[in-house]
């Protein structure tokens, strides 16, 4: 004779009740979610976003002052004032629980273990509380960022957080240099707050986005679009059954082909699934010379890359939210700027303020 517990109830996003019960509590109490005035435009970011870490930050492939520096070139371009920007709250540990778990979350405490995920071994030797103060807590600014990029879109159609896509972490497990699910957890924001029900991830990171497609393994509601080189990181074969589309783009793909390829998927991803939200993951690691991301694409493609995304989006009506991801080079901050600029002067966002 069947038995039915409490427990083993699962709603259609396969989802046990209680699970999701505690989720919604979370999110409907969480203060990451603010009014932002129409004095702000729908970019955020936060000077703790950038990591300083005694020069060891070095010994890690990354620009780990990116996100300062994309702002730093919008102001500079004069498309940007600083004080348009919407500077986020930091994720709490009932933000942060709102997907990951306890234990994960308690892992984090060993400086060994944020080293292993950060990819940088002298982050082992530090006590914990420098860890947590300059590498998690710019995270958890990212996150913050993140999260409340989905209900900045919902309000004006589009938002760029200058951080975030961790898209390495999952619920139980960061890698990557990802500590945090920062876009699983704006995911499950979004279906509590906004009242949505069909996500897309577009993910054009160089990597497989393991962490989210872990997540969403078992959830009808987001349709993933994975765009990634198959013979880098992370080799997530598990991962790899959980994405709706796959485009796997080889070491050494060149610009037009990889552009080619894109068009072609947006239209099948349109045609398969029709979002209420695009969250975009701009990973910047398909720059030709990146030594990670092992792509050749321009500067101009990535340029080309983002302008049809978010004309995708824009086309369909659909709020999108970008997420700025890898991209390891010093090149990279001058791109995505150049790609902001160039999203401002094809109309597909708009960073005026009404007088
Ligand atoms: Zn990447």
């Amino acid at each position: 004779m069947a038995t039915t517990s409490t427990s083993s109830r699962t709603s259609v996003s396969g989802i046990s009740s209680e699970v999701e019960t505690l989720r919604i509590k979370r999110v409907l109490s969480s203060k990451l979610y603010f009014e932002v005035p129409l004095s702000k435009v729908p970019l955020i970011y936060s000077s703790s976003y950038d990591i300083a870490f005694f020069g060891i930050e070095k010994l890690h492939p990354f620009d780990s002052s990116k996100w300062g520096r994309i702002c730093q070139f919008l102001i500079k371009d004069g498309v940007l004032e600083k004080k348009w920007i919407v500077e986020p709250l930091e994720a709490s540990k009932d933000d942060l629980l709102v997907v990951h778990s306890e234990s994960y979350l308690k892992s984090l405490k060993s400086s060994l273990e944020v080293s292993i995920i950060m990819e940088v071994p002298p982050v082992a030797l530090l006590p914990n509380c420098v860890v947590q103060q300059k590498a998690l807590y710019p995270f958890r600014k990212q996150v913050g960022g993140t999260i409340l990029a989905a209900k900045l879109a919902k309000e004006r159609g589009w938002a760029i957080n200058v951080g975030g896509g961790f898209h390495h972490c999952c619920a139980e497990k960061g890698g990557g240099f990802c500590a945090y699910a920062d876009i699983s957890i704006c995911i499950h924001f979004a279906f509590i707050q906004l009242n949505i029900s069909r996500v897309m991830i577009i993910d054009l990171d160089a990597h497989q986005g393991n962490g989210h497609e872990r997540d969403f393994s078992k959830d009808g509601r987001v349709f993933i679009l994975d765009v990634y080189n198959p013979e880098i990181y992370p080799y997530d074969l598990e991962a790899r059954k959980y994405i709706d589309q796959k485009v796997e783009v080889v070491t050494g793909t060149t610009t037009d082909v990889y552009l080619e390829r894109l068009d072609k998927a947006l239209e099948v991803a349109g045609s398969m699934f029709d979002p209420e939200l695009v969250v975009y993951n701009a990973g910047t690691d398909i720059l030709d010379g990146d030594p990670l991301g092992r792509l050749k694409i321009s500067p101009d493609g990535v340029v080309s890359r983002d302008e049809k995304v978010f004309r995708f989006a824009k086309d369909k009506k659909i709020p999108l939210v970008m997420v700025t991801s890898g991209g390891y080079m010093k090149s990279s901050a001058r791109v995505i700027a150049d790609s902001i600029v160039n999203l401002r002067r094809k109309d597909l966002i708009n960073l005026e303020i009404p007088q």
